[in-house]
């Protein structure tokens, strides 16, 4: 195989400063101001044969003209993408938004949409030469982390908060995980895996200290856009952590429409959170460019609970951009809402994909989402990693 990273024909942008640099070797976050680096692609006209490509092939990688991977280059896969795009007839009729569809992310390999984003993570950095990996995560990231480094095999050092979910905890073990165990939240999980990192030289694959995660979560937004046969929906309900999926679906949006594959207007992008952790939604409300960070940031959604993303300005600018908004539901509605809707749909309902649905009710109460709008909310993961057999109601 020749040199991955020589056939590289895309470079990046610092998101934070007007600093460029080539593809090669293994980008972290730019060097001047430590905001983190968006991919650029060369300008290229879509062809009607890359459209004919793009629906033979199948999962994430499909998307290729939009991916960071050379001509010569296989991806680290586990099948992730093509999830189902389903319609809620009923809970749509009873919100009042007819046109409602949920995005099953539940369906990925790994339970969670974080499979698309490591999937792209550790294909970029394997084919850089890293060795070994390490990442802090709120859940989900850990499982995934763990299962594409198996895939490549290669280790994953993961640090999780000792609060997180058990079944979730099980999983990153099963996978091969090296877990260590954090009294402390997401961000003093950061702060160990960055040391790990330079003890070791284990490449840290933390949301967007790294450009290419967030290339595999735009595939959501890819993927959304040719389900709808090259259409965009009116608005986006995605519940929100870190931020890639925002940040990520877009930037897919709208290197489709600079592309010329889909036309109309761009979707409007909204934010849902816990009200136990919500520091997104108070900069939004506040006017705010920055987030800043959240006190004892707590909510049984664990993949929410991230009280300072380093992606806040980048999503508070997708939400202003695209006109949408945000806004913060209680621990004890969302969880109701993810069973309720677990058994009214048979869609296997999250936390966080509760809160979305939840996000859907109070959108179109205050009349941001209208009758006529077609309405995509996101179950980011699947239920069954938040239950434990304990759980059980007796029988
Ligand atoms: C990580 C995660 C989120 C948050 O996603 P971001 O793109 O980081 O904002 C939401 N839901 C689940 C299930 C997650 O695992």
């Amino acid at each position: 195989m020749t040199n991955p990273s020589s056939a590289a024909d895309w470079t990046l942008e610092c998101s934070g400063c007007d600093a460029r640099r080539g593809a090669e070797g293994l980008p972290t976050v730019c060097d001047r101001c430590g905001m983190p680096w968006l991919v650029r692609y060369p300008a290229r006209a879509p062809t009607v044969v890359d459209r004919a490509e793009v629906r033979r092939r199948h999962g994430m990688w499909r998307y290729r003209p939009f991916l960071p991977l050379a001509p010569d280059e296989e991806p680290v896969t586990l099948g992730e993408g093509d999830t189902p795009l389903l319609r809620l007839e009923r809970t749509g009729a009873r919100l009042g938004i007819p046109d409602l569809w949920v995005k099953d992310e539940g369906a990925n390999p790994t339970g969670s949409f974080k499979a698309r984003g490591l999937s792209a993570a550790v294909t970029r950095a394997v084919a850089a030469g890293a060795g070994r990996f390490v990442l802090p995560t709120a859940g989900n990231a850990g499982v995934a982390a763990s299962a594409y480094g198996a895939r490549a095999g290669r280790p994953v050092r993961v640090y999780a908060p000792r609060t997180t979910p058990r079944t979730i905890l099980s999983q990153i073990a099963a996978f091969g995980g090296d877990l260590v165990l954090i009294d402390g939240h997401i961000g003093d999980c950061g702060r160990a895996s960055r040391a790990y990192a330079a003890e070791t030289g284990a490449f840290d694959l933390s949301t967007l200290r790294e450009p290419y995660r967030i290339e595999g979560k735009k595939t959501l937004g890819l993927e959304l856009a040719l389900q709808l046969g090259w259409t965009f929906p009116q608005a986006v309900i995605y519940p929100t952590g870190g931020g890639t999926g925002l940040i990520g679906m877009w930037k897919a949006f709208r290197e489709l429409r600079d592309a010329g594959w889909v036309g109309g207007e761009l979707p409007r992008m909204y934010t849902v959170q816990s009200t136990g952790c919500a520091p997104v939604v108070r900069a939004f409300d506040a006017g705010a460019e920055h987030c800043e960070a959240w006190e004892h940031p707590w909510t049984v959604a664990s993949g929410l609970r991230v009280p300072a993303p380093l992606g806040g300005a980048l999503m508070l600018r997708a939400l202003r951009e695209s006109g949408g908004g945000a806004v913060a539901v209680a621990d004890e509605v969302l969880a109701r809402t993810a069973s309720e809707a677990t058994r009214d749909t048979g869609i296997d309902f999250s936390p966080e994909g509760g809160a979305a649905l939840e996000g859907v009710r109070l959108l179109a109460a205050s009349g941001a989402l209208r009758a006529g709008d077609r309405v995509v909310v996101f179950n980011t993961g699947a239920g069954w990693l938040y239950r434990d057999p304990g759980d059980l109601p007796p029988v």
